[in-house]
């Protein structure tokens, strides 16, 4: 089950073809379902599928809290994400020159790199939270405000799996 939250476009039916997509990848076991719908929609429109990961600096989720040297940690995590999203985009076909590896707020950056690639749609995962999370917000809320560009979210985790 998904949601689709039409901005901006001018077509004037749900089954206009994108020529641009964005999918947006946490690098988690959730992003496999997410990618599922990315490439499907790429296929079926014939569109250049592009993706994104962003590093979140350990600085903007700790601030100053912790007294020590985070860079060689931050290094790590560099590298890390670097090889796993190199393998994940080479499973689902996507080539080196769309691939995007940045780093800041997911939000902004996806926000950022839709802009600068000119994209049409942005593919995100969505937790369907309820209660007290719902209120809290979410990356796929966070995208969707601010977003120049249809945002299509797919529902992952138990409320997926339990459609
Ligand atoms: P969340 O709201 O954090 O559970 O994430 C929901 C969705 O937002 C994920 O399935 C991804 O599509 C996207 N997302 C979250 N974090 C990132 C990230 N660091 N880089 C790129 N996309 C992300």
């Amino acid at each position: 089950m998904c949601g689709v939250w039409s901005r901006h476009r001018d077509c004037e039916s749900d089954m206009c073809a994108y020529s641009r997509i964005l999918l947006a990848v946490d690098l988690t076991e959730d992003c496999e379902g997410v990618a599922d719908r990315a490439t499907a929609l790429a296929a079926q429109s014939e569109a250049e599928l592009h993706i994104i990961h962003v590093i979140e600096p350990l600085s903007l989720a700790y601030g100053g809290d912790i007294p020590m040297d985070l860079s060689s940690v931050q290094d790590q995590i560099h590298e890390q994400a670097k090889s796993r999203l190199a393998e994940f985009s080479s499973k689902i076909g996507i080539p080196e020159q769309r691939r995007h590896l940045v780093f800041g707020r997911p939000e902004s950056e996806i926000h950022r790199i839709a802009n600068e690639e000119a994209v049409d749609v942005i593919v995100v995962g969505s937790h369907g939270r309820h209660g007290i999370a719902l209120l809290l917000g979410s990356t796929a809320n966070g995208v969707l405000h601010g977003a120049n560009c249809d945002v299509l979210a797919v529902r992952v985790g138990d409320d997926a799996r339990h459609d």
